[in-house]
């Protein structure tokens, strides 16, 4: 599960990888492994119907649809509706499941999340809304389990080759993959930086988000600092510009790494140039998310052009 290694030296860092895109099922990334154990949740309180929400992007709207169709769960998938051309492959694999798709302005995600949820009822379902309540919060000890989890393989892998991750980086849109993480830190009384490097929002956001869930899962406040960086958002969730483009495309040709423009693409971009403002030195962590269908998305349209 560890699957840590050495990726490249970048100045003088080492970069090392955490491939949690090659888990084993729905191109695995964090989703697979955050939906896993909401899945779990859903067994323990009875419930058979999955209700998430995201964007057409969304990387967690797959892997819900997907993990619910294997557990026999049925599912509704609710789609930030955003006006532009073309189906990218995460909603393209929505529609092939059998979860049903549904379209809502970004303004009308409680309404809809309730409508949902009652019209499961009706049928004499048990849902469950992936986020807790219509207003998308309460159910961050749930959506941070797993990645306090990835933090102690992080530490196994340090105990077994004897090196110590300076910094650990990975792209932040929730925030709920890196409050887990944090949670891991924060656990083993730890002080290294975990920077998230935001893909959509800013910083007061993200940092709100984070803190929310650290006291969901720790019950306690905490002193350790929150790395939320939304310097590299380049242009917003969903846009990227040309220097990301370009070191997606460099990594897949070079390193045989599949990096997308929005999320792991961003993020590994940030890193590079937070090692280069910082100069940092020695071993660095990257976790890789997932998010394949967005290269999928890149590929098709011009990456590899
Ligand atoms: C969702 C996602 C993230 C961000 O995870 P959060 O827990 O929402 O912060 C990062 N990378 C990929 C590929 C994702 O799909």
């Amino acid at each position: 599960m560890k699957n840590i290694s050495f990726l490249m030296k970048y100045k003088d860092a080492d970069i090392y990888i955490k491939r949690d895109d090659l888990l084993g099922f729905s191109f695995g990334g964090n989703k697979v492994r955050i939906v896993e154990k909401v899945i779990l949740d859903m067994k323990k309180k009875g419930c058979d119907h999955l209700i998430s929400y995201g964007s057409r992007t969304s990387n967690l709207n797959r892997a819900a649809a997907h993990l619910a169709e294997r557990e026999g769960f049925s599912c509704t998938v609710i789609f930030k509706e955003d006006g532009r051309e073309g189906m990218p492959f995460n909603e393209w694999f929505v529609k092939e499941s059998g979860a049903e798709s549904i379209y809502c302005g970004p303004d009308r995600v409680r309404e809809t999340v309730e409508g949902a949820l009652r019209k499961a009822e009706e049928l004499g379902k048990k849902p469950y809304y992936i986020y807790g309540t219509p207003d998308g919060t309460g159910n961050e000890a749930v959506l941070t389990e797993a990645y306090t989890e990835a933090y102690d393989e992080i530490l196994e892998f340090e105990v077994s080759e004897g090196i110590s991750f300076d910094h650990i980086f990975l792209a932040s849109g929730t925030g709920m993959t890196q409050s887990g993480l944090m949670a891991g830190a924060i656990s083993h009384g730890h002080k290294r930086e975990i920077v998230g490097i935001s893909v959509a929002r800013d910083e007061k956001k993200g940092t709100e988000a984070i803190k929310r869930a650290l006291y969901a899962r720790l019950h306690r406040e905490t002193d350790l600092r929150i790395h939320f960086l939304d310097g590299y958002r380049s242009g917003g969730y969903g846009a990227s510009d040309q220097e990301v483009r370009e070191l997606c495309r460099h990594m897949l040709s070079g390193h045989g790494l599949p990096l997308d423009p929005v999320y792991t693409g961003k993020a590994f971009s940030g890193m590079l140039r937070e090692i280069d403002r910082k100069k940092l030195s020695g071993p660095q962590l990257f976790i890789h998310t997932g998010g394949l269908p967005g290269v999928f998305d890149a590929a098709c349209k011009d990456m590899l052009s």
